[in-house]
């Protein structure tokens, strides 16, 4: 689909496009019906005007002929030096002259030498002029009847010659004369509507509607033929100017389109003799004359010109209409489209949604009873996990019950002496020495407390509330608590501790089962070893408190490696251990929300890594 400006563009153009071939195609039409009534009504013109015009001359056609039939005349002509009778026979000429209302009226002998004439008593009479030269004459004498127009040598006044050969039983006697004035041809013109014209076979204007046009030529002259005009003086020597006729084109039944550019603004009656015309002519019966009747096209003109115009607005108008129709086609189109296409997508979105809900409803359940069955196994877990720390925390009072007994019954054995000594001490009156074992009695006394409260410390339940524990202090007590075993295995500790001193957010007691179990571990790896040495170090990094136990025993066998925090997983003999430490470490630490893990380091032993977050508030354990 055509982007919307690419659109409007191809839409102004086809407007363009549909007004102009309209406009032009109406002018055409327009103008070819207007030309073709033009043509019609000139055609009529043409019939009517050449018909006046050979009824005016036809009037005077027969004159020079019914000459013959005058006895005078065919005597005067018998005898042409006969003086008396000519002059009788130009009196007699010019009274019919008169009533025929002619130019004058003539006699020439078969010379060609005027005898008589209507005009014998003026001035400039035709009398014994020689006219032979004249076409009319000759003509005349040798075809019997004459035609011409020419303007007459003598006064320089334009008239038709009528010329008829008179003649007897014995032959030629003369040409008799009737030149007839132009105006009075004319005459049957004064009522046209259009302009017309007669031209003669050279073509030039010889009648004419505006005054202008007489004497004008239709084509150019040539030499030969000014030449000969100059001997017939057929137009007495008078300028003959173009009369600017131009023809533009030549339509059917020999009417052409033509253009008169005429210097004459001169109006006749209503109609303009310059501009654009359509001309017809047919030639005049009995002659070789012309006749051209003009039919203005400036009307035509205008009516094809407003009908385009009208044309022209209507094309517009319809494009228009059409356009805004289709363009509410196209909108409404559009509109039923979107919402088509907005009901599908609510459709699919339905069906999603019903489906997503089943989906939903399903994995919903699904995952209710996932949830149900992790925390069963959770609580199974938990549930197994106190039992677990209990028995672990049993059996680490298993193991130090032999130190422990160790332990009190040294202790015991040197307060039973002391305190028989004392006794006896007392009953010699040694009080110096009786003082000094009690002092020493005190002594133990005192630490036998220390080992029964850090039993109690180690069987205690924990509270399940993580506060901040400092990690070198609860180092310390998991080691007080093994003391004996460390003491007895000689072992050598190494103790890094930071200050200030990381605090681990977590459980104190807990913590010191879990580091119990790791240092137990470790002092059951380092058996028999010939230089036993426990590390522990305390560091932070990243959020967590991270404290590491390791020693420099065998390392983690590799079954161990890959189960060491399963339950019961153990590489020790029966009765020595049950395989719970690690896994009860590790749940402990992952209550705190840290990690417990184990590796061999390179440089050789096993290395338990503890990773707690770290707490900022002020440190609680004393
Ligand atoms: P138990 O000590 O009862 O065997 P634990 O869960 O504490 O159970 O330890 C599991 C096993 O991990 C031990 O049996 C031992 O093989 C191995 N282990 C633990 N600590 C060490 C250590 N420091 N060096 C070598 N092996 C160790």
């Amino acid at each position: 689909m055509p982007s919307r400006p690419l659109r409007q563009l191809s839409l102004f153009l086809l407007l363009v496009g549909l007004a102009t071939a309209s406009t032009v195609g109406t002018f055409r039409l327009t103008q070819q019906l207007g030309i073709a009534d033009l043509q019609a009504t000139g055609v009529h013109r043409l019939e009517l005007y050449s018909a006046s015009l050979e009824r005016e001359i036809g009037k005077y056609a027969f004159l020079p002929g019914t000459l013959g039939l005058e006895p005078d005349v065919v005597a005067l002509l018998r005898q042409p030096n006969d003086a008396r009778r000519a002059r009788s026979v130009s009196s007699y000429l010019e009274q019919l002259n008169e009533r025929a209302g002619t130019l004058s009226i003539y006699l020439i002998d078969a010379n060609g030498r005027v005898r008589a004439a209507s005009n014998w008593q003026r001035g400039g009479s035709f009398i014994d002029e020689d006219l032979s030269f004249r076409p009319y004459f000759r003509d005349a004498m040798d075809n019997g009847n004459g035609r011409f127009f020419g303007i007459g040598t003598t006064r320089g006044e334009p008239g038709y010659y009528l010329s008829s050969r008179l003649a007897d039983a014995d032959g030629t006697l003369g040409v008799a004369v009737t030149k007839v004035s132009l105006e009075q041809l004319e005459k049957s013109w004064t009522t046209v509507e259009a302009p017309a014209i007669v031209s003669d076979e050279n073509g030039v204007v010889i009648l004419g509607s505006a005054a202008d046009w007489k004497f004008t030529t239709l084509r150019p002259l040539d030499e030969a033929t000014r030449s000969a005009f100059d001997q017939t003086l057929q137009y007495n020597r008078r300028a003959l100017k173009p009369l600017g006729l131009r023809e533009i084109r030549e339509l059917e039944h020999g009417t052409r389109l033509v253009s008169i550019s005429g210097d004459s603004q001169e109006m006749i009656s209503v109609y303009p003799v310059t501009g654009r015309f359509l001309a017809q002519s047919r030639q005049l019966p009995g002659t070789q004359w012309t006749l051209t009747v003009f039919s203005h096209l400036e009307q035509v003109d205008k009516i094809a010109q407003s009908r385009a115009a009208l044309a022209c607005i209507a094309t517009v108008l319809i494009f228009m209409i059409g356009v805004m129709l289709d363009e509410r086609r196209r909108h409404l189109r559009d509109r039923l489209a979107a919402q088509r296409a907005l009901q599908r997508a609510h459709d699919e979105l339905e069906r999603k949604v019903e489906e997503r809900t089943t989906d939903l409803s399903a994995s919903n359940q699904a995952l209710q009873e996932e949830i149900a069955e992790r925390i069963r196994a959770e609580r199974t877990l938990r549930a197994a996990q106190d039992e677990l720390v209990q028995a672990g925390k049993l059996a680490v009072i298993g193991q130090l019950s032999a130190g422990v007994a160790h332990e009190l019954n040294q202790p015991l054995a040197a307060l039973r002496t002391l305190s028989g000594n004392s006794v006896r001490f007392l009953e010699r009156g040694d009080l110096t020495t009786t003082r000094t074992n009690l002092e020493r009695i005190a002594q133990l006394a005192d630490k036998m407390g220390d080992i029964t409260g850090q039993l109690r410390n180690f069987a205690r339940k924990s509270s399940g509330q993580l506060q901040a524990v400092p990690l070198c202090k609860a180092i310390d007590n998991a080691l007080a608590l093994l003391e004996p075993r460390l003491r007895g295995a000689g072992v050598e500790l190494r103790r890094h501790c930071p200050l200030p001193e990381p605090l681990a957010l977590c459980d104190a007691n807990r913590l010191e089962q879990v580091l119990v179990n790791l240092l137990g571990n470790a002092l059951d790896a380092l058996a028999g070893h010939p230089a036993p040495c426990i590390e522990l170090t305390c560091s932070s990094h990243a959020g967590q408190a991270i404290l590491s136990v390791r020693d420099n025993g065998p390392g983690l066998a590799e079954t161990a490696r890959q189960h060491l925090f399963e339950p019961f997983f153990t590489t020790k003999g029966a009765g020595e251990g049950l395989g719970l430490g690690l896994a009860i470490s590790a749940g402990i630490v992952r209550d705190f929300g840290g990690t417990l893990s184990g590796d061999n380091p390179p440089d050789g032993g096993a290395r338990f890594t503890l990773e707690i977050p770290l707490a900022v508030e002020k440190p609680t354990h004393g």
